[in-house]
């Protein structure tokens, strides 16, 4: 707080501007200069910062003028009416025993003093209530001044003053204690503004965008900034002014930005830069110099400068600014300043996070598709040769067994290559390529025979339910055919001799079902909600002593994804398994 030496006119006061809270105080100061008979009455609260704000003031033009939205520490008076005359609510001090420099304090009329007679009311005098809350907290101040009848008030009228000064103590009081509110709930919003807009954003440059100027009114200032702070921690990308990437900070200032932002983070320190303010700590007085400059040539008076992070790290700072007749800024909007901060510094992690997942799922996507690319060739190659080596009569035994090492081999690789490939054509994100009517029906028919063999080389029943009519879904018959053909192909692998498998298309309602059912090993409720990630096998040795790559079913739940589908799964190990797919009708 700057104390009395150090305060100069004009300095204003812009928060208080409730015009209802005004109105009513307005009322009041009307009230008492009516009744008490005084030309010249005022109300003024108690910020934060510890100044007295003029809200009200009833009088001749000039006073009004000098008065009104004025501001003066508060200190200095509550000092001079340690002297004064106790008068119940109201408190006088007679002109000789005033040290407050009323010239800077309030106001004086020119009207000459009368040192001779005390009864005689000297512009000098001062006559105040000041006002508490029920904390006992000082809160504000009802003055006086110039009584009409240019006496200081008898002992009748000051009885009749004291009850009239209680009476509107009580109002001034529920005014200020709304105002109060109000004001918090102004920052409040201010704050939730930003949660809101981060949740909903794709990246922290659209926030600032969408909400820094929502936010700078809730602050009442002119406008607020962001400036990011690079991986290097070193400041250097624009200054974001009220949600636009604009300028860049002049060099002297950014360096002094990637200097301090770090440590006012670590410290959670919110700073007030202005001309005439204690510079903090951290400044040497040229840099303090460098930093008023600047401001000065942007013409901000006093700017809040607020680190923003998240955990340890720093990722930016923040400014608040108020031009030369903005008010000071309080205790509560630096906390709700900092607040603000650490929830864009969270937002900002998090489209950072969501990035380099994002990125990395892509890195993957590229490798496996080159890998199983160039894989492809060779893998077809070797059990090629390997066939044509098999058909020679002439192998020894030991050879023999060795080539059909290599078959089996190849051909597993031959499987992982081909899921791979399958599995990255069907990315999520793609259209579907040729979508067509595909007859699901018949396509599952033709698709069970094909899978006939191998269900009666395990001693399998492999069944087909054929619908009556053709049941057509909307599709790339590719890709279904795929789905089809891993979903019938598990339920006779994980099926054990002696068993059977059911497949059924039907409509139902506005969807084609595809149910597979089968009553096999199954699959523990576990492993059930780990099924369709990639490369999961289930550790069930019963599943692993089938030959498999852990991706059948990951390229099934791709396949329904890309037809607007859905899959759900039934299972009890032991009983056997249902797998159903959704697929909207054609
Ligand atoms: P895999 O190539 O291993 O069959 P999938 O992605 O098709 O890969 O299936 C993943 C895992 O789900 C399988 O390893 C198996 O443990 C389990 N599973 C899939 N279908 C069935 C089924 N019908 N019955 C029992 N377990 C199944």
């Amino acid at each position: 707080m700057t104390d009395d030496a150090d305060f100069e006119r004009p300095v204003r006061g812009s928060r208080w501007s409730d015009s209802q809270s005004r109105a009513a105080l307005q009322a009041i100061a009307e009230g008492v200069a009516e009744i008490a008979g005084f030309d010249v009455v005022g109300i003024a609260a108690v910020r934060d910062d510890g100044y007295l704000h003029q809200l009200v003031v009833v009088g001749p033009e000039d006073a009004r003028a000098a008065l009104l939205d004025s501001l003066a520490p508060a200190q200095p008076l509550l000092d001079q009416l340690e002297v004064a005359d106790d008068w119940g609510p109201l408190k006088f001090v007679p002109h000789d025993r005033m040290v407050l420099d009323i010239d800077k304090w309030g106001w004086r009329s020119d009207a000459p003093g009368d040192d001779v007679d005390p009864e005689a009311w000297h512009p000098d005098n001062l006559l105040v209530a000041p006002l508490y809350d029920d904390a006992g907290t000082f809160i504000g101040v009802l003055g006086m001044e110039l009584p009409r009848d240019g006496r200081v008030p008898s002992p009748e009228k000051r009885t009749l003053l004291a009850a009239y000064a209680r009476q509107a103590t009580n109002a001034i009081r529920v005014t200020l204690e709304r105002e109060r509110l109000a004001d918090q709930v102004r920052l409040a919003s201010a704050a939730a503004e930003i949660v809101r807009m981060a949740a909903g954003s794709e990246s922290a440059d659209e926030v600032l965008i969408n909400c820094g100027h929502e936010v700078a009114k809730g602050f009442r200032a002119d406008s607020l900034w962001v400036q990011f702070l690079g991986p290097d921690k070193r400041c250097d990308g624009p200054l974001y002014v009220d949600g636009g990437a604009t300028v860049r900070l002049p060099f002297g200032v950014r360096a002094l930005v990637t200097a301090h932002a770090q440590r006012a983070w670590e410290r959670q320190c919110v700073a007030v830069l202005a001309p005439e303010r204690p510079m903090p700590g951290a400044l040497a007085a040229d840099q303090a110099e460098t930093v008023l400059e600047f401001l000065a040539s942007v013409e901000v008076e006093s700017l809040l400068f607020v680190p923003i992070g998240s955990g340890a790290d720093c990722v930016g700072v923040m400014g608040l600014t108020r031009g030369p007749l903005g008010a000071e800024w309080s205790e509560y909007e630096a906390a709700a300043a900092l607040d603000i901060a650490r929830d864009l510094g969270r937002s900002m992690r998090e489209h950072q996070l969501v990035r380099e997942l994002r990125e990395v799922a892509e890195y993957r996507e590229r490798m496996v598709a080159t890998v199983a690319h160039d894989l492809k060739n060779p893998v077809s190659a070797v059990l090629g040769y390997a066939e044509i080596l098999a058909g020679d009569p002439d192998l020894s035994d030991k050879a023999r067994t060795a080539v059909a090492a290599i078959e089996r081999g190849g051909e597993r690789l031959a499987r992982v290559v081909d899921d791979l490939l399958a599995l990255h054509s069907a990315t999520d994100s793609d259209p579907l390529l040729d979508p067509g009517p595909v007859d699901l029906g018949r396509l599952a028919g033709e698709l069970v025979e094909l899978n006939e063999p191998a269900a009666t080389a395990r001693g399998v029943t492999l069944r087909m339910d054929q619908p009556g009519e053709p049941v057509v879904a909307r599709g790339d018959a590719g890709e279904l055919d795929h789905l089809v053909t891993n979903l019938v192909s598990n339920a006779v692998k994980y099926t054990e001799t002696g068993g059977s498998v059911a497949v059924r298309v039907a409509a139902v309602g506005d969807e084609v079902v595809l149910t597979v059912t089968d009553d096999g090993i199954g699959i523990s409720a576990e492993d059930q909600a780990k099924v369709f990630d990639e490369f999961f096998r289930s550790a069930d040795p019963l599943a692993t002593a089938q030959p498999g790559t852990g991706l059948g079913l990951a390229i099934v739940l791709r396949v329904v994804h890309r037809h607007d589908g859905r899959i759900e799964v039934e299972s009890e190990p032991g009983r056997g398994s249902t797998f159903r797919v959704f697929l909207p009708l054609a």
